[in-house]
């Protein structure tokens, strides 16, 4: 298969310019509200269906992630099965059942969105993919490694959050309703995004449990991603919602 032989410093420079672009773009982000979901825009261009949107958008880091794992079966080992199974779990969810679960009806998102999010997901999947078939090497003692089983726990604490309070959301609407409604789980006492909070826990606990650079390179994306449009969705609320609770934050509880 067609893959670049890339050193180690190679790949870790590509990795940092990734990293640099991110905090750009999280920058940007606290500016721009990205019009997708309840921001979206006609401004932006040509758009495609939400549902599909979300499929094209999310598709290509399993892709690109797979190709560089059928490539490096024979150098995998149960840790890292583990962390490539953790990783595609959370990407089937999000490709092939959360677009099938919104009552999206009628709703558009701009391919101009759905196109970044395909280049950014082009390069975690290379950025993980890579690593998994060139670089990985965790000795058998990892599996009880504090980083490990910390990271295990709050991936499952986030994947739990985000799963729970993206079903509430979703199922603030009836089949073909396209209104919001206030949140009032006790998901939300604390946070306007649960489902974003629970997301961003997840890919931390990622991060921890593989202790390696893309992971946390990706981690640092996610962040750069959800915390502006926390930020967006907070402020959202506050504005279409005169009665909204003044103790709730955006992301984290009393924090952000
Ligand atoms: P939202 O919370 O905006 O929306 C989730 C779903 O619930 C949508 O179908 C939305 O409808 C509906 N909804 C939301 N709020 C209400 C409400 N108050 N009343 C009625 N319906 C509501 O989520 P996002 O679009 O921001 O994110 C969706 C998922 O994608 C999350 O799990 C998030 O973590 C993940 N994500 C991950 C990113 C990453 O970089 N890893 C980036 C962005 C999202 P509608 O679409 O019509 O608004």
């Amino acid at each position: 298969m067609l893959i670049p032989d890339l050193t180690k410093e190679t790949y870790n420079l590509i990795l940092y310019v990734w990293i640099g672009i991110a905090i750009i773009t999280f920058i940007a982000l606290l500016n721009i509200t990205a019009p997708y979901g309840r921001h979206t825009k006609k401004s932006w261009g040509p758009q495609i269906s939400n549902r599909l949107g979300w499929i094209i958008m999310e598709l290509p880091v399993l892709v690109v992630l797979w190709y560089f794992v059928a490539s490096s079966i024979d150098r995998q080992t149960p840790i890292t099965w583990c962390m490539i199974g953790l990783f595609s779990f959370h990407y089937i969810n999000r490709i092939f059942i959360f677009p099938f679960r919104l009552r999206t009806k009628g709703k558009k998102m701009p391919l101009a969105i759905t196109g970044s999010a395909v280049l950014f997901n082009l390069m975690n999947g290379f950025g993980l993919g890579y690593y998994f078939y060139a670089f990985a090497d965790y000795p058998a003692s990892w599996w009880y490694d504090p980083r490990f089983i910390t990271g295990i726990i709050l991936f499952v604490a986030g994947v739990v959050i985000n799963w729970k309070s993206d079903t509430y959301l979703i199922g603030l609407r009836k089949p073909n309703e396209t209104h919001y409604v206030m949140p009032s789980s006790p998901l939300f006492k604390y946070v306007s995004c649960p489902n974003l909070a629970g997301e961003l826990l997840e890919w931390f606990g990622y991060a921890l449990l593989c202790w390696n650079l893309p992971a946390w390179t990706f981690f640092i994306w996610t962040a750069a991603n959800l915390v502006p449009r926390a930020l967006s969705h907070h402020r959202w609320y506050k504005a279409r919602f005169g009665e909204y609770p003044k103790e709730r934050k955006a992301i984290i509880p009393y924090l952000i």
